[in-house]
């Protein structure tokens, strides 16, 4: 009978298997470790494991299969949790991760030792010891593995869906995203029997002057100011995007097209104090037109429609002189128009 470490190369086959274990183990846990180290809020120690929302069901599974290897027994029992490994690495984060297949690790090193699990005739030998150790290694890189790659390809998801949604310079909504929010804010303000909605459309006036006068970068300031100047004014509940250039348009939900008038006229006020600074100690100013729409939802709010009535009205603005808020024609007629009495 050949013992477990009686010649130098089997000496060395049992180091090596059980270093190569431990590291597999426990290197995970260490890197990953560290970004949970440096995040030391309680609130992103629970962004980290999501306790409320973590799904028990993968975990509770690899419990489960690591019980049924150990009743079945038997040279296969040791693949018996790699389904429930894969969805753990699929569900998880990196750190819950790497902690479940250190504790899987050290669980069926303990359970193996312990004789519970058997597979056949492996200890004293060399050769069954060396054995399980490897596979045991093999099989928490696989988890491991599906784990990096999830990460990594979340990463990019989460980079891809910020640059779909923000607008890279002014950090308001791009278009696309804009366009779509506003018709989903509609839809659950409309659930909530809110009055009605209001666009607002603006543009900065004589901008392509600035760009010429003092060149793209000074005018790309401008669109930052400008965007941070609505910024500072909305509340989270109202939404703001860049259609394109110099113009932005924003959805809000109002009782009366007055009460849209009047944010336009503060954010107006507000854009004529910016001051960017060119040249040292030159500043320059700029203004804005806006155009409103307005419509209640007893008139069946149809937000493209709003949307082009806000840029008639901003047409108008801007033929009447620029640095003014109109409201569209399509709300003021509505508002002379008498009411009907039914006798
Ligand atoms: P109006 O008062 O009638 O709106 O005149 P305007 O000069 O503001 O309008 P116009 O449409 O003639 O010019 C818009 C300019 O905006 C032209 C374009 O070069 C510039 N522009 C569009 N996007 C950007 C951008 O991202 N950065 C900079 N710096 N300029 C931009
Ligand atoms: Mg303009
Ligand atoms: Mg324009």
């Amino acid at each position: 009978m050949s013992l477990p470490g009686t010649t130098a190369w089997s000496r060395f086959i049992l180091w090596f298997s059980s270093e190569l274990n431990r590291h597999l183990v426990l290197l995970p846990v260490c890197f990953s470790g560290r970004e949970w180290f440096s995040r030391q809020t309680f609130y992103q120690w629970r962004q980290i494991f999501a306790l409320r929302k973590m799904n028990i069901a993968p975990v509770t599974s690899l419990v489960i299969s690591v019980v049924l290897a150990t009743i079945t027994g038997g040279p296969g029992a040791i693949a018996f949790p790699v389904p429930a490994l894969l969805w753990c690495a699929l569900s998880y984060t990196v750190l819950p991760l790497c902690l479940i297949v250190l504790i899987f690790n050290v669980a069926v090193m303990g359970i193996v030792e312990a004789g519970f699990l058997n597979f056949g005739q492996m200890y004293p030998h060399l050769g069954g010891i060396v054995s399980f150790r490897l596979g045991l290694s093999f099989l928490v890189l696989g988890p491991l593995t599906v784990t990096a790659i999830m990460t990594t390809q979340r990463a990019l998801v989460d980079r891809l869906n910020q640059s779909i949604t923000w607008d890279s310079l002014t950090k308001v909504l791009s278009r696309q995203a804009y366009l779509e929010q506003s018709q989903s804010f509609i839809e659950s303000k409309r659930k909530k029997s809110a009055l009605g909605i209001a666009v607002l459309m603006l543009d900065i006036d004589q901008f392509k002057r600035i760009n010429d006068t003092y060149g793209h970068f000074v005018g790309d300031n401008t669109l930052e100011a400008v965007a941070k100047a609505i910024s500072d004014i909305l509340s989270d509940d109202q939404i703001c995007g860049r259609l394109g250039g110099e113009e932005f348009a924003i959805t809000i939900s109002v009782e009366r097209g007055e009460e849209a008038t009047c944010l336009a006229e503060k954010i107006r006020l507000s854009v004529e104090k910016i001051l960017i600074p060119v040249n040292g100690d030159t500043f320059i100013h700029m203004t804005v037109s806006i155009g409103v729409a307005f419509q209640l939802f007893t008139d069946d709010v149809k937000f493209r429609a709003l949307l082009a009535q806000a840029d008639v009205a901003l047409y108008q603005a801007k033929a009447n002189g620029r640095n003014r808020v109109a409201l569209s024609s399509t709300v003021l007629e509505k508002q002379e128009r008498p009411a009907v009495h039914l006798s």
